[in-house]
């Protein structure tokens, strides 16, 4: 930050208590102009001191020193200077943080406990969790404006669990990137310290293992299950609005975590002051840590993840499609995937090469038409039924005979693509189906739609008809 002249002796080493003081007005003020809120958070945590370079903050861990860095160099300048008259250096450091672990010859069994997340878009047994996991990771999270917080903290938190944002609460809109975030932070903690136990669940999952744990009187497993983890990972918390039952239970698992220093990561659909039926004590404790949004990303992110994922395609897919996509799919990242994986899965079913043209027209049912009105399972479960000529309560009754069933699950499949509702909400809306239902039938379609050229054009027929009408 630029070296001018050291302070002067008066102030810097003969009158300790006159720099104390003077420390103390630099933090009021800047305790004033920046928000009681932001100090708390970013500049509270620093250590200040007056040595002779100048003023140092050192802070505890490299996230809060780049924050602080970025975002209150300016301030952190203007007040000093208004505090020392005389020119000074600012320098803003990070602690020397302790060794992280080492790299170890002995062969160890990484206790990694993890539930299949319940949306995924990918296999849904329970065998099979490792290849998803390998995938949302922060090496293929794409960073941009849009997320470029959310990633910095969850970085921080898999770093050093338990210390300084704690917990982390993840919210943003369906397809942002949460549930890749949250494997994310435990994929990390697990490479640095294989000793960690690691628990990720949906709020669903850790509901029904409640729900069955007090039917099967296993209570005291349920409990050491979750709150003998150091790193627990809470995905969708908003499924906890309204059942007090649960609630309650968390709010223990919570404090017993919290109070032996374990780390929690929660995500949600919307912010903890916006979650109305969560009461709050347990709404207070989510504002404890940090809290951090992501927001829709821009279109040079979305050409990043585009480019990510087409890296992965076997067929080559050239840029000027990529930016087309990129421009035109703006919704939310799952469908940006969709969008990219429809159009290679026409090229590969029809041998013709990818090309702009092809490219416009295989998606010419989403593209300019995005959000135009949002979809509900109803106009979808409408829609549908009148495309195969079926009646909607067959649609959304228990028969299972094809061709019926099949119908069905494209109906489920594309209310998961182009709605915001949760793999439960789909099922409710499907004569209360379960949700692993619902996530079976979306891995079928997805599948079927890249192998089978019939069902790929019924799914881009019913879609258009959805965003033209
Ligand atoms: P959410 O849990 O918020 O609904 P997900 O984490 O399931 O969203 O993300 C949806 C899809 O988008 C996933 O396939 C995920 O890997 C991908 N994705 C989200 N954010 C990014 C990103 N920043 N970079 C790369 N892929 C991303
Ligand atoms: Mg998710």
């Amino acid at each position: 930050m630029g070296v001018t002249s050291t302070p002067s002796t008066e102030l810097a080493t003969n009158d300790a208590d006159r720099v104390d003081t003077r420390i103390d007005l630099f933090h009021s003020r800047l305790r004033d102009v920046i928000g009681v809120a932001k100090w708390e958070t970013w500049i509270k945590p620093l250590s200040t001191s007056f040595e002779d370079s100048g003023l140092q903050l050192v802070a505890p861990n490299r996230f809060n020193a780049t924050w602080v860095r970025d975002n209150y160099t300016h301030q952190v300048r203007e007040i000093a200077s208004s505090v020392w008259p005389e020119p000074f250096d600012v320098m803003i450091t990070v602690t020397t943080e302790p060794a992280l672990v080492e790299a170890t010859t002995v062969p160890y069994q990484p206790r990694l406990d993890v539930s299949p997340p319940t949306d995924n878009g990918s296999s849904p047994h329970r065998n099979d969790t490792s290849n998803l996991l390998a995938r949302y990771s922060f090496e293929n999270f794409v960073v941009g404006p849009s997320n470029r917080f959310a990633h910095a903290a969850a970085q921080a938190v898999a770093e050093q669990p338990g210390r300084h944002y704690n917990p982390l609460f993840i919210y943003a809109g369906s397809g942002l990137g949460k549930t890749h975030l949250l494997h994310a932070v435990g994929q990390h903690r697990v490479e640095l310290d294989p000793t960690t136990i690691i628990r990720y669940v949906t709020s669903e999952s850790f509901f029904n293992d409640f729900i069955n744990s007090i039917r099967r009187k296993r209570m005291d497993d349920f409990k050491s299950r979750y709150r003998r983890v150091g790193l627990l990972l809470l995905d969708d918390v908003q499924f906890f609005e309204g059942k007090e039952q649960v609630l309650e239970e968390f709010f223990h698992t919570f404090n017993s975590l919290y109070e032996s220093g374990n780390q929690l990561v929660i995500s949600s659909d919307r912010p903890p002051k916006e979650l109305r039926t969560i009461e709050d004590r347990l709404r207070s404790r989510f504002e404890w840590g940090l809290t951090t949004d992501i927001q829709s990303p821009d279109v040079e992110t979305r050409l990043a993840i585009l480019r990510k994922n087409a890296a992965l395609n076997p067929t080559a897919i050239p840029d000027d499609v990529l930016e087309f996509i990129a421009e035109n799919v703006s919704d939310n990242i799952r469908e940006l995937e969709g969008a990219l994986t429809r159009v290679a899965a026409f090229s590969t079913l029809t041998s013709e090469r990818v090309t702009l043209d092809l490219a416009s027209n295989v998606l010419r049912d989403i593209v300019g038409l995005q959000s135009a009105t949002p979809l509900t399972a109803e106009s979808i479960i409408t829609t549908v039924a009148h495309f195969y000529e079926i009646r909607q309560s067959d649609l959304v009754g228990s028969s299972r005979r094809q061709p019926l069933a099949r119908q069905r699950q494209v109906a489920m499949y594309i209310c998961r693509e182009h709605t915001g509702l949760s793999l439960p909400k789909i099922g409710a809306a499907f004569g209360g189906r379960d949700h692993t239902t619902v996530m079976h039938a979306v891995n079928k379609i997805n599948g079927l739609i890249q192998a089978d050229k019939t069902i790929f054009d019924e799914v881009s027929a019913i879609t258009q008809q959805l965003r033209t009408k």
